[in-house]
């Protein structure tokens, strides 16, 4: 079990945060492409989500086409790079891999992905052909995964696009919410960078659209508007105490911790609430951070966590401890968090229950709060028409990705409740082919 020590300095935070998925060189792309069996009907393409054509890339690595391997790449996802860095290719393509039915490792899809891609992007190769952008204007709300897919999509069916973004850096989760060892800042801006050079879609740092106003010059300029709106900030707990010093959101300290690297503080006692991917996430950097005792709680057992194991143990091996059915009741402290008053919990007939008299004091520094995230609901209340679904996700024709008001689009966190950023890269790009579709029928 890993133990790290405190990062003073950029170097120290990178040799915590090493890569997961580092650069193959050209000798590993070529033994590791050479393992393939470029199986007929391939299982892994079926895996992926955005339907790769995962042999056809691997042969032409294997045959010395990285920049062809690059281009198969782009024309599925176009964010390829992102993609290989940050899926969960244990559960997706590298999970159905014919190997895994072998004792063989299986073929490493991720880092193979990486090799083509980072290639293209470093060399700045020209690959996308844009039609002139006369067949119309889509706006575009939010440039995370989804809204770049859909941007770049549209670029190369011949529309004029502007992205409205209200930070200041592009790809949302992927540069402020994806664990620091899984991808680099600069990685996931110099992909962005590498599209927009290529198809000239527009982005407006610092331009949040947040009224009705907004909205409607919105609809007044453009034939159609995208939302790519992610989730809003951690949700409450709804317990005594969560206004104290000390207590964060999950995404709010991964998102902190990704701008500001080794210039913040990690105290020595960390309690991490949740028990989903953000919640492993949350863990494995507080300890990378150097805090001493961390300790991830989780109001059910194991079995009932929606992490994927991979990312559990991951999280473990960082040094993280675990305490299972037991629910937070109150943050303890006067200013500042000194601990955490939880209950024991069990299921009965079906139902979570907390045990009478269980309740028990755990001492700690910091809590990070990683039980989901709000919807940006009342900002979408402003939209005519539009229809909130199921946990208030935006509801849209799952064939198009139009939502109840036709002008209106939408794909990625907002629409799934959140999935991964393949997920939203692949909503993102039929969004676009709906919004063609949509535009060219209206003619
Ligand atoms: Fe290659 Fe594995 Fe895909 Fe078969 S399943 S084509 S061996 S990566």
């Amino acid at each position: 079990m890993a133990e790290y020590k405190r990062p003073g300095s950029e170097v120290e935070f990178q040799q915590n945060f090493a890569q997961k998925k580092p650069l193959m060189n050209a000798s590993e792309a070529f033994y590791e492409s050479s393992r393939c069996l470029f199986c007929y009907d391939a299982p892994c393409i079926k895996a992926c989500p955005t339907g790769i054509d995962i042999p056809l890339f691997i042969k032409q690595i294997n045959t010395g086409n990285t920049t062809g391997a690059a281009q198969t790449i782009y024309d599925s996802n176009w964010l390829g790079n992102a993609c290989g860095k940050v899926c969960p290719t244990e559960v997706l393509c590298e999970g159905a891999c014919v190997h895994t039915h072998q004792d063989v490792p299986v073929i490493q899809i991720g880092r193979l992905q990486n090799y083509a891609t980072q290639n293209a992007i470093s060399e700045g190769k020209k690959l996308f052909k844009t039609n002139s952008a006369d067949k119309g204007r889509v706006a575009i709300i939010g440039s995370g995964p989804a809204g770049l897919a859909c941007a770049a999509e549209l670029s190369v069916l011949g529309y004029s696009v502007d992205i409205f973004e209200a930070s200041s850096k592009p790809s949302g989760l992927t540069v402020y919410g994806i664990a620091p060892y899984k991808i680099t800042n600069k990685e996931v801006l110099d992909e962005v960078a590498y599209l927009q050079s290529q198809l000239g879609f527009n982005i407006h740092y610092e331009h949040g659209i947040t009224s009705k106003e907004q909205l409607d010059e919105l609809e007044e300029q453009y034939d159609a508007i995208f939302l790519g709106i992610g989730m809003g900030p951690t949700s409450e707990l709804g317990i005594q105490g969560e206004k104290l010093k000390g207590v964060t959101g999950a995404v709010e300290f991964i998102r902190e911790l990704r701008m500001r690297h080794s210039n913040i503080h990690v105290p020595d006692r960390v309690i991490i609430i949740g028990g989903g991917n953000t919640a492993m996430d949350a863990g494995s950097e507080a300890a990378r951070m150097g805090a001493k005792e961390v300790t991830l709680a989780y109001r059910r057992d194991k079995s009932g966590m929606k992490a994927y194991d991979f990312e559990y143990k991951l999280m473990i091996s960082s040094g993280v401890d675990s305490l299972f059915n037991v629910q937070p009741i109150v943050i303890l402290g006067e200013d500042k968090v000194e601990g955490v008053q939880f209950i024991r919990t069990e299921i009965k007939e079906g139902k979570l229950c907390h045990i009478e008299g269980s309740e028990f004091d755990m001492e700690c520094d910091m809590v990070i709060k990683a039980n989901g995230q709000t919807k940006y609901s009342a900002f979408l209340e402003l939209i005519d028409g539009l229809q909130l679904g199921r946990s208030n996700t935006i509801s849209v024709d799952e064939n198009n990705y139009q939502t109840d008001n036709p002008k209106y689009f939408a794909g990625g966190d907002a629409v799934n409740g959140g999935a991964e950023v393949v997920n939203a890269a692949f909503e993102g790009k039929s969004a676009a082919i709906g919004i063609h579709n949509y535009l060219s029928n209206k003619q």
